[in-house]
This record gives C-alpha cells, sequence and structure tokens, in this order.
C-alpha cells in the first residue's frame, strides 16, 4: 500500500465541480490579478478569524515581511524568533532591515519557549514573532504578557495554524497582526503561491495594502512592492474555505488514531498538545531516536515521511555570521534530530494510518533485533 505525505489530488476530486466552477468563472472575467475573487476572500478570511481587516498579498513569506515593513522596522531593531521554524520567519526580518534573534523552542510542544523570549530581550528588541508550529499555538498569555511589559509588538506566524485555538480562541487574533500562508500544502491551500495579513488595526492595514501594491495606484504615495494575490488563487480559496472546518476535523480523526495506535510504541513519542490550545495538525509529528533509519525503512516500504526541519535555523549556512552552538539552543537541537513528520490529510483512510503504525512497530522491530546485520535484515524485509 503505497501512501503519500499528502493527497491534494483526493481533496480535489471531493470538490471537484466547486472548484472547476470557481476556476471557470475568473477565466470568464479574465479577473487575473486582484478582482472580485480577491475582495470576496479577504472579506470571508477576516470574517473567518473575527478581525477587521484582512489584506491578501502574493505568499506567506511577504506577509510577514510586508507587516514587519508596517510596523516601521529599521536597522538595529532586533526582533526575537524561534530557533526551529521555516526561515520565512527570520529571513524577513533580515530583509526588512532588522536583526534577527533567535529563542530556543519548547521541547514537547515545539514552539517558543518563553522562558528564553525574557533572557533575549535587549534594549534593541522591537518585536516577537512567534510561530504556531505544525499547528498548534504558541503559548500567547505569556508571549503577550512579555511584549506588554517590554512593549513589543507581536507578529503571530500563523502559515500552519487556519483555525488553532489557544484558550479557545483563534490564533492570529493576539497580537498587532497575523500572517497567513496559503501555499497549496498548507491547511487552507490555494493552487499556487498566496498570503494574507490579518489585522484590527486600520492605519497598519491600510499602510500594508498600499504597500504590497507598489504604493497606491498612479499617484504613488511611496515605493512598494509587487506582492498580489491572483484571482485564480483566491477563486480556489473561496471554494475551499466552507470546508476547512470539516477538514481540519478530518486532520484531527486522523492524529486521534495514530495517537492511540502509537500509545504503546517504546521509542516513539506522539505530539503533545497542551491542554490549553487545539491543534489543526498541519502536520502530525513524532520524536524518535533512530530517525534516519525509521525514515528510510518507511520509505522502503512505499510510505513518505518527511522532517520539518532537520537542522533548526542558527545551525543552517545562512546564519554561520551569527556564531550559535547546539549548546545555545538544546531543545531545538535535540528536536531536529529526532522528529519525523507522519502522512497527514484528512482524506486519509483509517486502513492507512494502521498501515503507517504497522510499517513504524515491524521497522522498530527489525531495528532493535538486527542491529546493523544486513543478512537478517534482508530476510525480514522480504
Ligand atoms: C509556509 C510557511 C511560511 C511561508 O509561506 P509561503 O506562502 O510559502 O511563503 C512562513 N512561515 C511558516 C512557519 C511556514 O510554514
Amino acid at each position: 500500500m503505497k501512501i503519500p505525505f499528502v493527497d491534494l489530488h483526493a481533496q480535489y476530486l471531493s470538490i471537484k465541480e466547486e472548484i472547476d466552477e470557481a476556476i471557470a468563472e475568473v477565466i470568464a472575467q479574465s479577473a487575473y490579478i486582484r478582482g472580485p475573487q480577491v475582495e470576496a476572500f479577504e472579506r470571508a478570511w477576516a470574517q473567518t478569524l473575527g478581525a477587521k481587516h484582512c489584506v491578501s498579498c502574493a505568499n506567506g513569506t511577504d506577509a510577514i515581511y510586508i507587516t514587519l515593513r508596517a510596523l516601521g522596522l529599521k536597522a538595529g531593531d532586533e526582533v526575537i524568533t524561534p530557533a526551529h521554524t521555516w526561515i520565512s520567519t527570520s529571513e524577513t526580518v533580515t530583509q526588512a532591515g532588522g536583526t534577527v534573534v533567535f529563542c530556543d523552542t519548547d521541547e514537547a510542544t515545539f514552539t517558543i519557549d518563553p522562558a528564553d523570549i525574557e533572557r533575549k530581550i535587549t534594549s534593541a528588541t522591537v518585536g516577537i514573532i512567534p510561530v504556531h508550529l505544525y499547528g498548534q499555538a504558541a503559548d500567547m498569555d505569556a508571549i503577550m504578557a512579555i511584549a506588554r511589559k517590554h512593549k513589543l509588538w507581536v507578529i503571530e506566524d500563523c502559515a500552519q495554524a487556519h483555525l488553532a485555538t489557544y484558550k479557545g480562541q483563534l490564533v492570529g487574533t493576539f497580537g498587532n497582526a497575523a500572517t497567513f500562508s496559503f501555499y497549496p500544502g498548507k491547511n487552507l491551500g490555494a493552487y499556487g503561491d498566496a498570503g494574507g495579513i490579518v489585522t484590527n488595526d486600520d492605519q497598519l492595514a491600510d499602510w500594508m495594502a498600499t504597500f504590497a501594491r507598489h504604493g497606491g495606484k498612479n499617484n504613488h504615495v511611496l515605493e512598494g512592492i509587487n506582492s498580489r494575490m491572483d484571482g485564480l488563487q483566491a477563486a480556489v480559496l473561496n471554494a475551499k474555505l466552507p470546508h476547512l472546518s470539516a477538514w481540519t476535523a478530518g486532520r484531527r480523526r486522523v492524529a486521534e488514531r495514530y495517537d492511540e495506535l502509537l500509545q504503546d510504541v517504546e521509542d516513539v513519542t506522539t505530539p503533545k498538545v497542551a491542554h490549553d490550545r487545539k491543534h489543526v495538525y498541519h502536520l502530525y509529528v513524532i520524536r524518535t531516536d533512530g530517525r534516519e533509519s525509521l525514515k528510510s525503512r518507511l520509505a522502503a516500504a512505499d510510505i513518505s515521511t518527511a522532517v520539518h526541519y532537520p537542522k533548526a535555523l542558527p545551525f543552517c549556512p545562512a546564519y554561520d555570521y551569527v556564531g550559535h552552538t547546539s549548546r545555545d539552543f538544546p531543545a531545538a537541537y535535540r528536536n531536529q534530530n529526532r522528529i519525523l513528520s507522519l502522512p497527514m490529510y484528512a482524506e486519509m483512510s483509517d486502513e492507512a494510518i494502521e498501515e503507517v503504525v504497522f510499517q513504524i512497530r515491524t521497522a522498530l522491530l527489525l531495528e532493535s533485533t538486527t542491529h546493523g546485520s544486513e543478512i537478517s535484515e534482508n530476510t525480514l524485509v522480504t
């Protein structure tokens, strides 16, 4: 049984007519860049979050960059981000002219460690970008308390966390602004790149919309960038949005089943969900010591897995200049070598979940009995 990591085609087939119709409408109207579909999606996404504004843009990375520029980041300003995240969270800080300051993550929830934020604050710190990594909210009460105490802004990176909650409140509604990615594989994904920023701040929203579209039309009020959402992407998002709750429930069903089946598997730690948060499982990430061999044994059994992310950012060549060592981010360092993301999509069948777990058990058993003996390994696999 071949099991993909995600199955975007299965999702398409489940709502094929709605998608085809939405795309046909954009083509009939030639509404390719912005247009009625984009405006409708901005209203719908803001309403979903209960926010005043959604400013759409070309992708989730631009969403962070645009927000940083809107907040007036300048040379010398320090911005705190987690060490273990996708590089969009930090690269945009540098591109907007600021200085990245990494914090360690909590080993069990994978989100930024508030205690480390406190330690990293200096007189130059201006803001924090928590990431709701894998679909679980960061510890927002602690983060917002630190922000208030030190008068810092907060941008929530919600790229992996559409509809996740913290103490019953949707992520994206805590900070000054929140950024979303609608990359195809995200929980709400377009059929290409797309992104958005949500905020209740009228002035911020206005500036961001202007900046993302060349600083206005004709009588340009500033030099902006070109970061617009396509009509086709917005049409796909509009068609998909009504299904997002059901898909989120589907992801939770898969996660619950994994949790149950993996419960008694020694050597595997299932994702820990803090009691006050509702996870949306963009990724289902286990921890295990024999990650590399498990990953390759699963691949041999036709099961696709992935690692998000094999190197925490401070240890990547891009940040050599900072000169961090593994001791500076012990939890992120331990996690990067142990994490493994299992197949996860709302349409995943019980049979497929059971197969993944069966293959994990088999792989771990092989590992413990053979211990590198190639002869017995081959005998058992075939
Ligand atoms: C996907 C992602 C982004 C960036 O989104 P793009 O749309 O790919 O630019 C930013 N932050 C995190 C944590 C992400 O997972």
